[in-house]
């Protein structure tokens, strides 16, 4: 490594990403074990394409397989990490759903997915993750996925956007708790990326070419855009960032 780089580098960090099987994740999954990490995948379904993807570069990619939408989803992650003797140094909340539909039509089972998965499950997650660091002293890295919708309104999208800009707040409240224990807790905002999040989008010819033509890139994001960003805050090299949300959107926000 580069001198003054292996501030950047995971070498000797476990890393533990939600929604390891598909787009973002899979792309951090990617992004982590090339700087270094052991990577710990979890997904509801096999993480196989991701396992090949990061076998390329490193042996150490395992999968916990739980549906984040039990009620029992993170006593299933602590245990199933327990009794595979693997101790985490950082936590990405990665896994999210989105539901599109006009307000006045959300049902309330629809609502409570979307929040138990992309707010409550990112809280309840984090708690225990943390409440190891901060009983070992170790510290740690969190680094919760946002959105684009944390920032703005959106539509037809109001319980994704009451769950991202929760997390916008929740990551904020988080470091101010958690910053004396050595625990970093920030954010990626990603913009439009190319990823089945964003397929409806996508394929709608109206809407994906008002979005192409308001993102300064010119282009839609993919899971490499935001590898930089992840690997950067959970490193070293961000060890006094806390509670910062960071867009990587091609200039999204600034226009
Ligand atoms: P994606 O749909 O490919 O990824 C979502 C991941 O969450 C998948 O791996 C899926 O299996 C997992 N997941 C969903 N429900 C689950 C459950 N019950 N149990 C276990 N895992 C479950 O799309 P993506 O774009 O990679 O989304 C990743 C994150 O990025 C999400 O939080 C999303 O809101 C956020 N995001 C995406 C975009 C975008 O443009 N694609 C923009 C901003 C934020």
């Amino acid at each position: 490594m580069l001198e003054g780089l292996s501030m950047f580098s995971l070498e000797g960090k476990t890393a533990l990403v939600t929604g390891a099987n598909t787009g973002l994740g899979q792309g951090i999954c990617v992004a982590f074990a090339k700087a270094g990490a052991k990577v710990v995948g979890v997904a509801r379904r096999s993480c196989e394409e991701t396992a090949k993807l990061v076998s390329a570069v490193s042996d150490d990619f395992q999968e916990i397989i739980v549906d984040l939408s039990e009620a029992n989803a993170v006593e299933q992650i602590m245990s199933a990490l327990a009794e595979k003797n693997i101790s985490v140094d950082i936590l990405v909340n990665n896994a999210g759903i989105i539901k599109r539909c006009d307000a006045v039509d959300v049902t309330i089972e629809d609502w409570d997915a979307v929040i138990n998965l992309n707010e409550k499950l990112v809280f309840f997650l984090s708690q225990a993750v943390a409440k190891k660091w901060v009983q070992n002293g170790a510290g740690g890295k969190i680094i919760n996925i946002a959105s684009m919708l944390s920032f703005q309104g959106g539509i037809r999208v109001p319980a994704y956007t009451a769950s991202k800009s929760a997390l916008c707040g929740l990551t904020k409240e988080l470091a101010n708790e958690w910053a004396k224990y050595n625990i970093n807790v920030n954010a990626i905002a990603p913009g439009y990326m190319a990823t089945n999040n964003t397929t409806a989008l996508r394929s709608d010819e109206d809407r994906s070419s008002e979005i192409l033509s308001r993102i300064p890139a010119g282009r839609w994001g993919t899971p490499e855009d935001i590898a930089g960003a992840a690997i950067f805050l959970a490193s070293d090299a961000a060890s006094y960032v806390h509670g910062f949300t960071l867009a990587v959107d091609g200039g999204w926000l600034a226009r």
